[in-house]
């Protein structure tokens, strides 16, 4: 019979590569009891003694050559780069390339993204692996497989999420006080975002006015990847503060509320252009600009550059999308039986946007102009209830949808935490304020 023999050298062979990847650090080192080490068990230990080395190193010429090296190479797409080229380039051929289309996801290689990774491993300018990673948290594995076969697996990576609290006082503006304590605009905007309903940030904003923000940071093997979800914050504006707290639905959306479970959200958004100024207000006794005579102004002017987009105020349905010497383009939305609004001197309307149309809050119907009797391109906004017109700017809108009674005990579970952090840290802040001392706050203190 053979096997013995051939047993001893697999043996052999699986001992060598034991003690070279020992040697080579590839084996974490794990506990050994040193009382009950019998004289095999020193081959496995990390750090073999010379004499086992020794004991083996005549062995090796009993075995095949050491297998061929794997050549490791890594490179970044840059833009105007295809996979084409990049593989000509890594001494690939194009045969290889499509070998790689063919597998299950093999589609991304067709469009891949300037900045993302690739590493090449190849035995013998052979391609044995290729891994894709168009961003720090997906990873495309091809590998080829026994048969000589790619086969391809797309790999997640779960970010470490920490948390973060900032709190800053505003000196004259929300996003260069967010500067100053290292915030990137892009989260002070979700930051405004949350509580645009409450607070107008370009009209509202006062020195003083302070917020608090507990928020997520993603960190991936130790290094920062970008920033996660506000969790929860507080706005305090004129005085008045505004307190929020994320939850996600047993259906999985999430959205923002108070510690009650209302919605942060209204029926209808306070302003329907973003970022601009009332030229007009709402007023009935309002001597018009072009005819100067009494005539009431029974919406509001919002000024902004021509192509702002005009933004949907509530849910609804688009009754009219026309035009009229006097109003040039406009729209008129209904929301519901009490409910209207209506834009007018639009330059021109979104896509889609004609009688019958749904629309959602926050989306875009038209574009600021200046159709019609308009001096400026400006939006004229207007706000009935019941075929009544209001002030806009200080009709007690309708809430949004809360919690729903059947979800807020879970919604009190979930949202604990956040809201407890918020409040901790809170009281870190105003220790620190009443000791004189800003700096301890730690994490972010605000500078005024
Ligand atoms: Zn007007």
């Amino acid at each position: 019979m053979q096997i013995p023999p051939l047993h001893r050298r697999l043996a052999t062979m699986v001992g060598l590569c034991v003690l070279l990847l020992t040697a080579s650090g590839f084996i974490p080192e794990r506990p050994i009891d040193t009382n009950r080490q019998s004289k095999d068990e020193l081959t496995f230990s990390p750090e073999p003694s010379p004499d086992v080395e020794v004991a083996r190193a005549p062995l090796v010429e009993n075995i095949e050559p050491p297998p061929a090296q794997v050549e490791r190479r890594k490179t970044t797409v840059k833009n105007g780069d295809n996979m084409a080229m990049i593989f000509a380039n890594n001494g690939f051929s194009a045969r290889t390339l499509h070998e790689l289309t063919q597998t299950e996801h093999g589609k991304v290689l067709a469009d891949i993204f300037p900045g993302a990774g690739l590493t090449f491993e190849s035995k013998k300018q052979q391609l044995t692996s290729l891994t894709y990673e168009p961003g720090p948290l997906e990873r495309v594995v091809f590998k080829r497989n026994g048969d000589g076969e790619f086969a391809s697996q797309e790999i997640f990576a779960e970010p470490e999420k920490v948390l973060t609290y900032k709190h800053g006082v505003i000196n004259n503006s929300l996003f260069l006080t967010s500067q100053s304590l290292g915030l990137p605009d892009n989260l002070t905007m979700r930051l405004a975002q949350i509580f645009q309903w409450d607070i107008d940030f370009v009209l509202d904003i006062r020195p003083d006015d302070e917020f608090f923000a507990l928020y997520e940071e993603h960190y991936l093997d130790g290094e920062f990847i970008g920033y996660g979800d506000i969790l929860a914050a507080q706005f305090v504006n004129q005085g008045r503060s505004y307190t929020a707290v994320r939850y996600t639905n047993e259906a999985g959306a999430a959205d923002y509320f108070d510690p009650d479970g209302l919605s942060m959200r209204k029926a209808f958004l306070r302003a329907p252009v973003e970022f601009s100024r009332i030229s007009s207000s709402f007023n009935l006794r309002r001597k018009h600009p072009l005819y100067k005579t009494v005539r009431p102004h029974r919406g509001i002017d919002y000024a902004a550059p021509r192509g702002t987009p005009i933004l949907a105020a509530g849910d609804g349905r688009v009754e009219q999308a026309s035009r009229t010497k006097a109003n040039g383009n406009y729209v008129v939305i209904k929301h519901g039986e009490q409910f209207v609004t209506k834009y007018l001197h639009l330059s021109k309307f979104a896509r889609n946007i004609k009688a019958g149309k749904r629309v959602r809050q926050g989306q875009t119907i038209g574009y600021v102009g200046a159709t019609g009797y308009a001096t400026g391109p400006h939006l004229h906004y207007e706000f009935l209830v019941n075929g009544v017109h209001q002030n806009p700017r200080t009709v007690k809108l309708p809430q949004a949808q809360p919690v729903s009674p059947q979800e807020i005990k879970r919604f009190r579970e979930r949202t604990l935490t956040s809201i407890l952090l918020l409040d901790h840290f809170k009281d870190q802040a105003a220790l620190a304020l009443a000791l004189g001392s800003r700096s301890a706050t730690g994490l972010g203190s605000a500078s005024r």
